[in-house]
């Protein structure tokens, strides 16, 4: 369920016509619901309420500032990959003891940081870094908290750049050799260890191999219990898929009745690790149509975002829906959508057919709240978007759009 809605012909988000933000912000703008924010992780929430549990927004999902207050004010915690999430976690007031921090080559300096404002628990993903983890924290004077981020090797069916959970993946620690490596960690002067982690990738859109994982993981805690290895935390990752075509997904109910016995039975708190679900389908992103033009028998729409502003396309190939902002009845035709950036892989949609716009309208990029704006780049000299918050009837921006002087602060032309 989301905000976006048309009225009268007219795209909204909320109370709000989308063509007002337009004009008065600009394009290209991502804009986000902050309704439908609330909504998705209150829907979490409710679905994990029986279960003693805790949510942590994956804040490289969408990182603005607004999103992340938003949440804070919610109640969520959060899963960071770096210092910088880190940064923006505290700077909104989300308590550092409802912090995890995942990552394969976190920092000494990250990891000191970590410590020192008392995070929840480090994910540690390898025998070296547990080794170093160990180190820092003797010498921070802090005891690191952690789960070991274990590989489970099972399919989630999702795009390989984003599967996680085989074993060929550079993620986590083999299952084979997870109790060894607890052991490891359970021998570290300066290492507490709390829980077990697993994250088995993104966009999944079926139940059935978190139940298989978790299975596996299951085990894995009742060995550790068996030896003196507390284990308090479960930690189930992040991952669950979103329609962007209207596919049919779980909802959050779904996942919570399959997967509750196995964590009831473990008699842990449970952690979820949620980016897309709580965001994706919470954010557009509004461009204009630049120019029509043909190349032999293949239509483009020319248009003011491109792949700087939104990679997913031309990343992973992901499909986003596009709908003119004013939905009045018009020819279709097939074309590709495509931005100005000098690269053919430079597109938002491909073969898509649309109803027939001119230069100068408005279109909607569905579904483009997560991995959209913080993978956006500069790529071309382009400055980065506007992003925008609605708020029922109310509307401002939160990212203003980036000046050409924003987009070379800090460079010298050194001679
Ligand atoms: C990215 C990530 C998540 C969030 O994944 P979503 O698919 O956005 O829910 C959770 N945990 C870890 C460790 C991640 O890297």
């Amino acid at each position: 369920m989301h905000e976006f809605k048309f009225r009268d012909g007219e795209l909204y988000c909320e109370d709000v016509p989308i063509q007002r933000i337009a004009t008065e912000v600009g394009t290209p703008a991502y804009v986000y619901s902050r309704t439908t924010l609330r909504d998705h992780y209150r829907g979490l929430e409710e679905a994990f309420s029986d279960l003693p549990h805790l949510i942590c927004y994956s804040i490289k999902a969408n990182s603005n500032l607004a999103v992340l207050s938003t949440l804070a004010a919610e109640g969520a915690g959060a899963d960071i990959v770096s210092g910088g999430e880190l940064y923006r976690a505290l700077s909104v007031g989300i308590p550092a003891a409802k912090i995890v921090y995942a990552g394969i080559g976190k920092t000494e300096d990250e990891m000191a940081y970590a410590l020192n404002s008392r995070i929840l628990m480090f994910n540690a993903e390898s025998t070296t870094e547990l080794g170093v983890l160990d180190r820092v924290a003797g010498e921070v004077g802090v005891k690191a908290s952690i789960a070991l981020r274990v590989n489970p090797d099972v399919d989630a069916q999702t795009h390989p750049y984003i599967a996680t959970g085989l074993k060929e993946a550079k993620f986590g620690i083999g299952i084979d050799d997870a109790m060894a490596v607890y052991e490891y960690a359970a021998s570290l002067p300066n290492v507490e260890v709390v829980g077990v982690h697993q994250h088995i990738g993104s966009q999944i859109t079926q139940v059935a191999p978190f139940r298989e994982s978790l299975s596996i993981v299951g085990e894995l805690v009742k060995r550790l219990q068996a030896k003196g290895i507390a284990i308090r935390y479960i930690n189930i990752g992040g991952g669950f898929g979103i329609p962007y075509r209207q596919e049919k997904v779980p909802y959050p109910r779904d996942y919570a009745r399959e997967l509750e016995p196995i964590l009831r039975q473990s008699g842990c708190t449970v952690i979820l690790e949620i980016g897309r679900m709580i965001v994706g389908n919470a954010g557009i992103l509004l461009t204009k149509v630049l120019y029509r033009k043909s190349t032999g028998d293949k239509g483009f729409l020319v248009v003011d975002a491109a792949m700087n502003d939104l990679i997913r396309p031309s990343l992973y190939g992901s499909f986003h829906e596009i709908a003119p902002v004013m939905s009045e009845e018009r020819e279709r035709e097939t074309v590709d959508v495509v931005g100005p950036v000098c690269e053919s892989g430079d597109f938002l949609a491909r073969d898509r057919e649309l109803p027939r716009t001119e230069p100068g309208e408005l279109l909607a990029v569905m579904s483009a709240g997560a991995y959209a704006f913080t993978m956006s780049s500069n790529y071309n000299s382009r400055r980065r978007a506007a992003e925008v918050m609605v708020d029922g009837d109310r509307f401002g921006v939160v990212r203003k759009r980036e000046t050409y002087d924003d987009l070379v602060r800090g460079e010298i032309a050194w001679d």
